[in-house]
């Protein structure tokens, strides 16, 4: 279900609590909500107001991935990005990131979670952190 996005700083400001199997429909309103903004690159269960840690990103082909409780193992290569949240409007923020992170993750197979490390960098490597950043209630 196609979801309004929450802007409200008191809300995402809570940090999201771990997600479950259960979590299946939060990720679905998240692949919805993504597919139907054009400007979102990434989205967070609490921007849809729900205080869970799962996230949606698209990769430079706009393909979506879910991840579940993503947590940040390992970054290389930080730098000075700009950037929005969609939480935020057009307002830029300038934040400290990694180029190549390494990220620990849950991800949904057959009704199950299970533990997966995936390795980014560029675009989707930011995109990730922001996520993470995120389900940590910190906004840029
Ligand atoms: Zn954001």
């Amino acid at each position: 279900m196609i979801k309004e996005i929450v802007t409200d700083d008191e809300f995402l400001s809570r940090p999201s609590e771990k997600a479950t199997a259960e979590d299946a429909s939060v990720a679905q309103d998240l692949l919805d909500t993504i597919a139907a903004d054009e400007e979102a690159a990434c989205l967070a269960a609490n921007q849809i107001g729900v205080l869970k840690a799962v996230v949606v990103y698209l990769d430079e082909q706009d393909k979506p991935y879910i991840m579940y409780n993503p947590v940040l193992k390992q970054g290389l290569y930080p730098f000075k990005a700009n950037e929005t949240c969609l939480s935020h409007g057009d307002k830029e923020m300038k934040v400290t990131r990694f180029n190549k992170i390494q990220v620990a993750y849950d991800d949904l197979v057959d009704g199950a979670l299970v533990p997966k490390k995936r390795k980014l960098e560029g675009w989707t490597a930011v995109v990730v952190q922001h996520m993470i950043d995120h389900c940590n209630g910190k906004l840029v």
